[in-house]
């Protein structure tokens, strides 16, 4: 008998009969004689509809509440699948994040788990329930309702797997597996056999949503092996995200991520002097402005410029705190740019072997697209491009690679 986490994504639940096929083949899994515990999100494009329906009441909404909102998407498809399940006779129960014992610390919106209470879930699994989880939420010291941020039901299942020392985890979503690009503007890229954990922790840091970062985080922590796969095309093998065992990855790179939208603060003319970027990056981190690629100038004549990216959604608030420091930092002028985006490269055999950040900017050049900024790590460079034209860098990009090569 194995132990079996699977976690089905929004488009995988978007309708009731979406739920019902899920259930069927959770149904399969259980028959077979697995046990199971299933992680699902909420229906399509639910929680998109109650962030608007929150700013509908008021354009801030108070945190705590916002997070109890959201966490009632993904248990409504808890319960839904629940009754798919006893309706074809197997028997189910599904629990909300706090009734799973997921444990998380206070900070509303993109809260930590900090522990799992598993005897509920056990108690059930031994009963030869199937356990629903609902996904990308927990409870706080306090018993407040929390979430994990934007597609945090991944993270669910992965840490669920490691505390309940699953045999497998499954991540079941609308595409094939992992691809060297997003296959939906990207139409050469294909899907990967595998990947290890550094390469997708960087890629799903850079833009590639299938997977939510810390998910991978915890998969690495923890060495669960996590199976990315089609929950509409079971013939497709998917990817395996693990420790990686392949030797030498044949000095590739591996994937290409990107971001359609990121936004650019510039302030220019500041002295050149100790405690200049703690000034500014202190005040930014408080108001929980989480920045991206930082430049600094060489500084002309004890004077530099400082450059920083943010999401376009905290672009406002960035502002608001770069304007108040200002006076303070000595800077001469504060600029932003909203209409950017990214595009990264990533493959650790690229931390040995030089000549990728030329063939990345080779292609860049060749294709007119400009480069506004560039930042790397030992195994990724990324590019801050026009917004429009990361469509075109990526395909470019994935030419050049030659990532539609099998491995
Ligand atoms: P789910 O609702 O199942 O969690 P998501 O929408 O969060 O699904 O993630 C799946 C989407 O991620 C795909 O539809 C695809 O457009 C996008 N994506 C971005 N980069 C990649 C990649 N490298 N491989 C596969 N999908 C990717
Ligand atoms: N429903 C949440 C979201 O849309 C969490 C998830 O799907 O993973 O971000
Ligand atoms: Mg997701």
């Amino acid at each position: 008998m194995a132990h079996v986490v699977q976690k089905y994504g929004g488009s995988s639940v978007a309708s009731a009969d979406h739920i019902k096929r899920v259930a069927r083949r959770v149904a399969a899994r259980h028959t077979a004689g697995d046990q199971v515990v299933v992680v699902v999100s909420a229906m399509g494009d639910t929680t998109d509809e109650l962030y608007a329906l929150a700013e509908q009441m008021t354009s801030n909404p108070h945190p705590r509440e916002l997070d109890v909102l959201l966490s009632t998407g993904e248990t409504i498809t808890s319960t839904l699948l629940s009754m798919a399940l006893h309706e074809l006779g197997v028997d189910a129960v599904s629990l909300s994040g706090a009734q799973a014992g997921i444990r998380t610390t206070a900070v509303f919106g993109r809260a930590r788990i900090s522990g799992i209470h598993t005897d509920r879930m056990e108690a059930e699994l031994a009963q030869g329930r199937v356990v629903i989880v609902a996904g990308f939420q927990g409870v706080s010291e306090d018993l407040d309702v929390t979430t994990f941020g934007r597609g945090g039901s991944d993270t669910t299942a992965v840490a669920l797997a490691a505390a309940l020392k699953a045999d497998t985890c499954e991540i079941y979503t609308d595409v094939a597996g992992i691809y060297t690009a997003d296959p939906r503007i990207c139409p050469n890229a294909r899907p990967l056999r595998d990947i290890g954990y550094e390469e997708m922790l960087e890629l799903a840091t850079t833009g590639a949503r299938v997977m939510h970062a810390r998910a991978v985080e915890v998969g690495e922590l923890y060495d669960v092996a996590i199976r990315v796969a089609s929950s509409f095309d079971e013939s497709a093998p998917g990817t395996l995200i693990h420790r990686e065992t392949t030797m030498e990855q044949g000095n590739k790179v591996r994937g290409i991520a990107h971001q359609d939208h990121t936004a650019k603060v510039t302030v220019r003319g500041v002295p050149d002097r100790p405690g200049i970027a703690a000034l500014l990056f202190e005040p930014l981190a408080d108001a929980g402005v989480s920045v991206d690629t930082i430049v600094q100038n060489a500084s002309v004549e004890k004077l530099t410029d400082m450059t920083f990216t943010v999401s376009p959604g905290d672009l406002t608030e960035a502002l608001r705190v770069v304007e108040a420091v200002k006076a303070e930092l000595g800077a001469a002028q504060v600029v932003s740019e909203p209409d950017l985006g990214t595009v990264s490269v990533v493959g650790t055999g690229m931390a040995s072997a030089p000549g990728f950040a030329a063939r990345m900017f080779k292609t860049l050049h060749e294709a007119s697209i400009n480069i506004d900024m560039i930042s790397t790590s030992d195994i990724r460079i990324t590019c801050v491009i026009a917004s429009a034209q990361v469509g075109d860098a990526v395909r470019a990009l994935h030419d050049a690679f030659e990532l539609d090569r099998q491995d």
